[in-house]
């Protein structure tokens, strides 16, 4: 789960991490109430998405001349104009895709002076099975142009959960940041604080991009994207309840309404499967016959038709899907109750696309003999591979 950056501060400023001052606004003159109540003579007004870029993104609605997402603003009349342009308007950023996404809320924070901008994140590595600082010089660029172009610039290091964070850590971070004296002191209390905050709160990434050196030789961070273990939520409800539903992908919100496994991808075959295991293998081999999936979605083991029938609903929902493909082995779960399920589902919402329906498993002739005399023009297949050749030719492919 991902949280905006205003959120993503406030729990970094709770782990005694360096941040402007500032506060969310949801209104111009909230915006407005919040610079006059900053030291200013500078604010800075951010647009709130769960997107990276806005500083060099561009309002649809406004004209080619006109600023993009964070601003710099010098008086609070300022802050209200930049607020009046920003809020109800959607921002492109290269992260957002074409379509861009609209801002409901603003941060407005006092302006720093910047002397140097780095680059600080921590992450889960997955092979190492630990949580890896990248840190680099180069800051207030996209890391990813930075690692192919000069990757030299990129120190990368994992902390060992037995010892956890060390002063040499600290060190090595300021000496990549090249920084000494006072400076490097605040960059090892920095270090330990964003360990210990990414730790305590289930992180499972968190990126500072910029942190920067300020005129008066402190560091601060200027940016801060963060995104948590969904599954370690539970424990977390200060968290849960930073969620921005407005962020999130419509079908996903739903799919979670109904305890699905849902994620939405790019390809035209929507997949109906129970078991994670399944649900990759039937992504795999829809690849396989050269098509691509819609989505990956796992009904979980003991769907009831209901169930069955939010998930159908869900996937006819994507407007990119042209064939749906349900795979279900009945093992805990029946074949006869997904086979309801499926037709309760078509009854409702129609069926405008090719549907295959490959079931095995307990009560297969009773699933299979229910889905026939529904009068439904469903292809019925006998294995996963049968299956995954009709409908990657059904949809044309
Ligand atoms: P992003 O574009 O979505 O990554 O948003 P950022 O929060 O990183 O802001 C974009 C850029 O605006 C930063 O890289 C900085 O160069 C600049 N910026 C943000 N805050 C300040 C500030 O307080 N003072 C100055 N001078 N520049 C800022
Ligand atoms: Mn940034």
């Amino acid at each position: 789960m991902h949280i905006h950056e205003y959120q993503a501060k406030s729990v970094l400023k709770s782990f005694g991490v360096p941040v402007p001052n500032g506060a969310p606004a949801m209104d111009v003159d909230e915006a407005g109430e919040v610079a006059a109540g900053l030291e200013g003579p500078v604010f800075v007004v951010k647009s709130q998405i769960h997107a990276g870029g806005r500083g060099k993104g561009r309002f649809k609605e406004l004209g080619e001349g006109a600023k993009g997402g964070v601003r710099i603003a010098s008086s609070v009349d300022e802050v209200r104009a930049d607020a009046a342009e920003m809020l109800g308007n959607t921002l492109v950023t290269v992260q957002t895709g074409p379509s861009g996404k609209k801002v409901g809320r603003l941060y407005v924070e006092e302006g720093s002076e910047i002397a140097k901008e780095f680059y600080l994140s921590l992450l889960v590595d997955r092979v190492t099975s630990r949580v890896s600082f990248v840190v680099s010089t180069e800051g207030g660029m996209d890391i990813e142009a930075v690692a192919a172009e000069t990757p030299d610039r990129i120190v990368s290091f994992s902390i060992d959960p037995a010892t956890g964070f060390m002063p040499h850590h600290g060190r090595r971070v300021a000496k990549a940041l090249d920084l000494d004296g006072e400076t490097a002191k605040q960059a090892h209390a920095l270090a330990a604080n964003l360990y210990a905050a990414f730790l305590a709160k289930d992180m499972e990434m968190l990126e500072i991009n910029p942190l920067v050196l300020t005129g008066a030789g402190d560091l601060k961070c200027l940016d801060a994207k963060v995104g948590f273990d969904s599954n370690a939520l539970a424990r977390h409800q200060d968290i849960a309840e930073m969620r921005d539903e407005s962020e999130e992908d419509e079908k996903e919100i739903e799919a979670s309404r109904h305890d699905l496994s849902y994620i939405a991808l790019d390809g035209d075959i929507g997949c109906m499967v129970n078991g994670a295991g399944l649900a990759m293998a039937t992504m795999d081999i829809i690849k396989h016959y050269g098509a691509e999936p819609a989505n990956f979605l796992d009904v979980g083991g003991g769907a009831t038709a209901e169930k069955v029938a939010a998930a159908f609903k869900i996937i006819t929902a994507d407007p990119n899907v042209k064939g749906i493909l349900v795979n279900i082995f009945g093992g805990i779960m029946r074949c006869d109750v997904i086979a309801e399920g499926v037709i309760a589902a078509v009854k409702e919402v129609g069926l405008d696309v090719p549907l295959v329906v490959r079931l095995e498993g307990t009560n297969v002739a009773e699933g299979k003999r229910i889905i026939d005399a529904s009068g439904l023009n469903v292809i019925s297949a006998d294995d996963l591979d049968d299956a995954a050749q009709k409908i990657v030719k059904a949809v044309g492919g």
